[in-house]
């Protein structure tokens, strides 16, 4: 989940980095509390030092998501095997108020990247995997799962000798989620198409999302939905505490209540004023034209951007049944009616950037 205001860049330092991949006996139908822990464990261990855009810890954590893609059973569909590069430079950009301050900007490609000074290159990934659909005609519609792999790295200065940003919740939570749905699904052989999209730079202003959208691994017109998941790790007593979680901008489409009416336990998003529809990566494709709300049961706790968000505070129970009522969401998105747009429900297109 984004801030409202920009963050400044945090200053990096170097720890050890050493981590294995989980290892458990996978209930192929369901998700459990004990694997969301052991999944959450390893993508929120300090030794992934916040998962940053484009630093050591941040690809790590994407060479995680790539092998539990692949024990899932997906294809890989990136440009790279099971990451799609996204090139960026660090830039000094100047606020209207005539203060400066570093930034992350998408390039047009690796060699305009190029051009930059080498400590101002980053290459951060977005990891894809695809689903196929089974039907010969519906197959060519796709669904987009996807969730925000990054975070905010490391604090310059430590919090009670805590500097690592661990980011349980935001989105650790959201990145478990859409692994263990892609292993749901993968087992059940849906009817669309499903691509599975683990995010990088979504702190940083959506980048990865942005350059997906832009550099789409199949043609942007296919995909006729997109379902985020963000921050699930804590129950909100506003969408009716555990198990339960809020869809945002759901009066925008007919996604939500086709999700309600099939038993799909979510309410609309309880804090309109907070603007959670344009703070999190769907607002990047429903600007596009595509339906895309996020699922949260974010209940606005004080760990938010803090040292810690940290998995001994998330409910690992509350976590795995939200993520099995979200696969039965993607299951229906990928055999269900097409969402579509309610009046006035679509967002405006910003202006193009320059
Ligand atoms: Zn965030």
């Amino acid at each position: 989940m984004r801030l409202r205001a920009p963050l400044a860049f945090a200053a990096l330092f170097v720890l050890s980095l050493t981590h294995t991949s989980s290892a458990q006996q996978p209930d192929r139908d369901s998700s459990s509390a004990a694997r969301v822990s052991a999944l959450l464990g390893v993508l929120a261990d300090d030794s992934m030092e916040g998962r940053d855009t484009g630093s050591r810890g941040g690809a790590a954590a994407a060479r995680f998501i790539a092998a539990e893609l692949e024990r899932a059973g997906l294809r890989p569909a990136g440009d790279s095997g099971w990451f799609q590069r996204v090139p960026l430079a660090r830039v000094t950009v100047t606020l209207q108020n005539g203060q400066t301050r570093r930034s992350m900007r998408l390039q047009p490609d690796v060699a305009t990247r190029d051009t930059f000074p080498a400590a101002d290159r980053v290459t951060a990934v977005n990891v894809v995997g695809l689903l196929p659909g089974s039907d010969p005609t519906l197959n060519n519609d796709v669904i987009v799962i996807d969730a925000h792999y990054d975070h905010i790295g490391i604090a310059a200065t430590p919090i009670n000798g805590d500097s690592i940003f661990n980011g349980a919740d935001d989105d650790a939570s959201g990145t478990v989620a859409v692994m263990e749905v892609a292993r749901m699904l993968a087992g059940s052989r849906p009817r669309r198409t499903v691509i599975f999209l683990l995010s990088t730079g979504e702190e940083r202003g959506l980048l990865g999302t942005r350059w997906f959208i832009d550099h789409p691994v199949v043609p942007f017109e296919r995909i006729v939905a997109n379902l985020e998941i963000e921050m699930i790790g804590r129950p909100d007593s506003l969408a009716g505490g555990a198990g339960k979680a809020w869809l945002t901008g759901y009066d925008r489409s007919t996604m939500g209540q086709l999700l309600r009416d099939n038993g799909i336990p979510l309410v609309s998003d309880p804090r309109p004023d907070q603007h959670f529809f344009e703070r999190s990566d769907n607002i990047a494709f429903a600007r596009r034209g595509v339906p895309a709300h996020t699922i949260s049961s974010y209940n606005l706790h004080a760990d938010y951007h803090r040292v810690t968000d940290e998995v001994r505070l998330v409910d690992a129970a509350h976590m795995a049944a939200v993520i099995n009522a979200t696969a039965r969401a993607a299951q229906l998105l990928a055999n269900g009616p097409v969402p579509t747009w309610l009046p006035g429900g679509q967002p405006v297109a910003p202006a193009p950037r320059p």
